[in-house]
């Protein structure tokens, strides 16, 4: 199953069984796509868990950052 590149975030919001988490992690060692878009992803948690406020930050990059989170 490589199903893990279009579904990434599904899975890192636990949206899979425990099996598919497994099945990511190992996805995730041999996939840098994935292993990129999660960084992203999890930097703009933290960002926002610290307090860090979007409206700072101008539109334009806002939406390069979510086109590139979820690669549309
Ligand atoms: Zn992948």
């Amino acid at each position: 199953m490589e199903n893990y590149c279009d579904n990434l975030l599904d899975y890192v919001n636990h949206q899979g069984t425990a099996n598919e988490a497994i099945g990511l992690m190992e996805h995730l060692h041999v996939c840098q796509r994935c292993r990129q878009n999660i960084d992203l992803y999890r930097e703009s948690l933290e960002l926002m868990q610290q307090g860090f406020t979007i409206r700072d930050v101008p539109g334009s990059l806002k939406k390069e950052i979510l086109d590139f989170v979820f690669e549309k």
